[in-house]
């Protein structure tokens, strides 16, 4: 409240990438119930209602306080009809109907649960529902044929579903610098991701790799995982070979997400450190059954030459949001399209080359945003 005791009107840039967003969030009623509507939009195929859900979700996680009335919401952007009445929900009755009711259903349910198996995306996991597969046992019982990421992650469930922690994507760091080094000294790996942000806990940790010498990183992750898996470290993986160069579609095409390096989706077997096996750790006979001394993280890394490390490092460090409304200033407000490989300007008709995260921003026009401000 001000001066004379009315509420603070709030004011926020219409782009995600213009704001400061840390995790420290006054409005987590509000933003929570906002992405789960955003989730469950994706889940059903509805991306733009997903996208509207999640811009509407930053402009509430940049506020410098809580919201307490509607009318300190008046002028902001992306507030549309529908975000805006779950938020009058939520002020009015402390929580929102639309989403509590949500929560409970069916098919929510079922997609969360199907979702939440590695390999699985929101298409497989509706036809599934839609012959009445709800649950992993009747997955299991359907005798459906699954593939190898999803049998991976159907015998890894629980230990995927629990997020990683901080001393776990250490832990992993630890193996995979390791494993760079031992195959080509003078490699780099950068933690991305979430991580990046300072997230306390992730989905999965998140790596990009490069050498100083350009060209020196090519053939890396083969080597890399295979130097991972003859030491007993990986439970899965999938390697994709970078495709930058021969795709006709030119280096910076915006209108995909997916970039064309080299990467490998993975699961790490990880050691369980000795006090985090807590009561388990005990005498052998008082273990309980099936008790294992490691756990499944999922590990995503990726290669990239140098000359494109900066973009490949602003590409994957997101979040999700963050990137895609970078990608949309790009366009919308520059004439430029950007991607985890480059930034093409469209009127110049030239590439912008950049050596640091700070390059981009400026090439931007933007305040540079650090990882930590990035939590949109
Ligand atoms: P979490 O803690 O849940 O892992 P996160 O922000 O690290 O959160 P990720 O899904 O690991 O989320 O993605 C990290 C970054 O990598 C995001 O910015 C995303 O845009 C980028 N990214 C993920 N998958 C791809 C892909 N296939 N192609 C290009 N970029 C990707
Ligand atoms: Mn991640
Ligand atoms: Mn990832």
């Amino acid at each position: 409240h001000n001066d004379e005791g009315e509420a603070v009107v709030f004011s926020v840039p219409s782009f995600a990438c213009q704001r400061r967003i840390t995790l420290d969030n006054h409005n987590t009623i509000i933003t929570g119930a906002l992405s789960l509507l955003a989730e469950n939009a994706e889940l059903s195929e509805e991306d733009g209602r997903g996208v509207a859900f999640r811009r509407a979700a930053a402009v509430l996680k940049a506020l410098p306080e809580p919201v307490t009335c509607m009318t300190q919401l008046r002028g902001l952007p992306c507030l549309g009809e529908h975000s805006l009445r779950v938020i009058k929900d939520i002020l009015e009755n402390g929580e929102s109907n639309e989403v509590e009711s949500m929560k409970q259903s069916e098919r929510y349910k079922a997609l969360k649960v199907l979702t939440g198996v590695f390999g699985v995306g929101a298409k497989t996991a509706d036809r599934w529902i839609r012959e009445g597969i709800h649950t992993l046992h009747q997955l299991r019982d359907s005798g459906h044929a699954l593939n190898r990421a999803q049998q991976a992650g159907v015998e890894h469930y629980d230990d995927l579903n629990q997020p990683v922690s901080m001393a776990e994507a250490d832990a992993v760091g630890e193996i995979v610098e390791k494993a760079v080094v031992s195959v080509l000294p003078g490699a780099q790996i950068t933690l991305t991701g979430g991580f990046r942000r300072g997230k306390p806990s992730g989905h999965d940790v998140d790596f990009l790799i490069t050498h100083p010498e350009e060209g020196r990183e090519e053939g890396l992750m083969s080597k890399v995982v295979s130097w991972l898996e003859s030491q007993g470290f990986l439970l899965y993986h999938k390697t994709s070979r970078n495709s930058y160069l021969e795709s006709a579609n030119g280096p910076a095409r915006p209108a995909s997400n997916m970039d064309r390096f080299e990467r490998c989706f993975s699961i790490f077997k990880l050691a369980k450190k000795y006090h985090e096996l807590g009561k388990d750790a005990g005498p052998e006979e008082t273990k309980p059954a099936g008790h294992k001394p490691w756990r499944a993280v999922r590990v995503d890394l990726v290669v990239s030459p140098i000359s494109q490390f900066a973009f490949a490092l602003l590409g994957w460090t997101g979040s999700k949001l963050f990137e895609r409304e970078l990608r949309r200033w790009a366009g919308q407000e520059k004439a430029m399209s950007l991607s985890s490989h480059a930034l093409f300007d469209n009127k110049q008709k030239r590439y912008l080359t950049a050596t640091s995260e700070e390059e981009i921003f400026g090439h931007l026009g933007l305040e540079f945003i650090p990882p930590s401000e990035r939590n949109a």
